[in-house]
């Protein structure tokens, strides 16, 4: 134990001293909250607490965060130091803080027109106009021999829902032309009109690749993405980045397509896509060979830079659920030095993404060390990169766990906060999935407030930062966004203060840490985080998915690893 972690204890000793010893004699029961945990909370999550760490991951001196810069490795070692000084142990093997991983960035250089020949004639596709891809491997020069298109309906497999759009057939080496989004149509198909992973794009390409499919052409269309063409052009067309190649299935181009440009594809081969699409709305649909023949070649520039995630660990008191780990996530990392905007400033801040929620993790994990007793289980900061490149350090992290799979208790990711002021509501992403909702509704209950679900459950927001990685190998994961109902403005205050914040500042420069920011609610927010985080690492028994749900199956199997039975 280092001395400024014992000056830390002594002096919340000082300030909760009969809180404290009742705490320490006496171990709460577990779901209730014992006024000494509430008061180290309210101690050490204050505006000081936040504001500071900002200040400095924000400042100009940092340059953005961008990844391999100069700012990147300040901001590492701010966070891993911060954490020493709270008295965490480093929480990657041989004592290490950092968990280094290179990025590998991949600009393609695709045909300007690409070529299709159909039983009643060619095709032609314009780059940018008509399609938008991204290589899939990660090699100088990528070529497709001549082969076949299939249309594969939504492309899922999905035991859980008696859905397999594949049923058997052999689709190695074709190009899969599938549909966005999961069947939405029936509120007792898939979750409804709430995407889940077999909705989004990255699952479409997971599941061609697992087909062994040269590539995949995704149909776009507004409603099926929720965004217009152009986002994907802007976010397709230029450098993608990726971690290194393993030995994972890949195709060979990922791609998307406008619905008028696939409709004119199939048209050329005798078929009607608004049928084809209909007949994709069963259970009995099967891949149907368009008869399109095509192939692909193009040239990739390729490059490799390092950066890390950044973890420590506070050990739990109980033996028996000590090796149990609750984890703490916010990515340290931003866009660096980039374009300017309007006023000449092009260095990307990011101070509220995301800047803020590594400052609340700072703050909470500091709460936690400076409680009179320990929680049962293991506490982990963890601060991952790359997140703005595709959630690479998560991915990372999940695929190369400091602790097995099975011994991760659940996730609380933060990205973000709010700057608006104190709220009625809390709002959990997250909701409708997992055990942990009770816990976070009974803790938002006892600070007044009502947790709601997700406000925009067509748009795949669980999808999109960190938790997602974690999601993906079992763990149970929570993940919130700000409230809206501020307390003392008018309804509809706090919405459109949010949307005009997305509008002028998200992933801007102008998204800097300024004097108007009210710290009342990520206060709130983040007071509500660690005490949620405090239940779930006492409780008897590890939270759990709801039954059916997507992410399910994958916690049955990393529970049944052998390396996740604890001790
Ligand atoms: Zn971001």
């Amino acid at each position: 134990m280092t001395v400024s972690r014992l000056f830390v204890r002594l002096s919340v000793f000082a300030v909760t001293a009969a809180a404290a010893a009742i705490a320490a004699a006496q171990p709460a029961a577990p779901g209730s909250l014992p006024p000494a945990v509430d008061r180290v909370a309210r101690a050490f999550i204050t505006q000081g607490a936040l504001e500071a760490p900002i200040r400095f991951l924000a400042s100009d001196l940092l340059e953005g965060r961008g990844p391999a810069s100069r700012g990147d490795e300040l901001a590492r070692l701010y966070l891993q130091t911060q954490l020493e000084g709270m008295g965490y142990q480093p929480a990657f093997a041989n004592g290490a803080w950092q968990q280094p991983f290179d990025i590998v960035g991949i600009k393609a250089q695709f045909p300007k027109t690409w070529n299709f020949t159909g039983k009643t004639g060619a095709v032609n596709l314009a780059w940018h106009e008509d399609f938008i891809a991204a290589s899939g491997q990660q090699k100088d020069q990528v070529s497709v021999p001549s082969t076949e298109l299939v249309f594969v309906g939504y492309g899922i497999q999905a035991p859980e829902y008696q859905w397999d759009d594949y049923k058997g057939a052999n689709l190695a080496g074709k190009i899969l032309v599938m549909m966005n989004n999961d069947p939405d149509w029936d509120p007792n198909l898939f979750a409804g009109k709430r995407r889940l992973y077999y909705g989004r794009w990255d699952y479409k390409y997971e599941s061609a690749a697992r087909q062994k499919a040269a590539g995949a052409i995704i149909i776009h269309t507004t409603p099926s993405a929720g965004y217009p063409f152009q986002v994907v052009q802007s976010s397709w067309g230029g450098e993608q980045f990726e971690l290194p190649a393993g030995s994972e299935a890949r195709l060979a181009f990922r791609a998307w397509a406008t619905e008028d440009a696939v409709r004119r594809l199939v048209k050329s081969a005798g078929y009607d896509l608004d049928k084809l699409i209909e007949s994709a709305h069963s259970r009995d649909f099967k891949p149907v060979p368009l008869g399109v023949t095509t192939s692909l070649a193009f040239t990739n520039t390729i490059s490799r830079v390092k950066t890390a995630n950044v973890g420590g660990v506070l050990p739990g008191n109980d033996p028996k659920l000590a090796p149990q780990v609750l984890i703490y996530s916010a990515h340290h990392d931003h866009f660096g030095i980039g374009e300017p905007d309007k006023s000449g400033d092009k260095i990307y801040h990011g101070a509220v993404d995301n800047a803020s929620g590594c400052a609340q993790v700072l703050a909470i994990a500091r709460a936690f060390a400076a409680l009179p007793q320990r929680p049962r289980r293991t506490i982990m900061a963890l601060f991952v990169a790359g997140e703005e490149r595709g959630l690479l350090g998560s991915a990372y992290y999940a695929q190369h766990p400091s602790v097995p799979a099975g011994r991760i208790a659940a996730n609380i990711n933060i990205d973000g906060g709010n700057i608006f002021g104190r709220s009625r509501d809390a709002v959990e992403i997250s909701y409708g999935k997992s055990s942990l909702d009770t816990v976070a509704e009974g803790v938002a209950k006892s600070q007044g407030r009502t947790l709601v679900g997700d406000q925009y459950p067509d748009r795949g927001y669980y999808y999109r930062s960190d938790q997602f990685s974690f999601a993906k190998i079992g763990v149970p994961a929570l993940y919130f966004s700000e409230g809206t109902d501020i307390i003392g403005k008018p309804a509809g205050w706090g919405k459109q203060q949010h949307d005009e914040w997305e509008l002028k500042k998200y992933h801007q420069p102008s998204d800097k840490l300024e004097d108007n920011w009210n710290f009342d609610g990520m206060i709130q927010d983040a007071q509500l985080y660690m005490l949620t985080g405090w239940q779930i690492a006492q409780a008897d028994a590890l939270p759990t998915w709801k039954p059916g749900d997507e992410f399910e199956a994958a916690r049955k199997r990393a529970l049944a690893d052998p390396a996740a039975k604890s001790n």
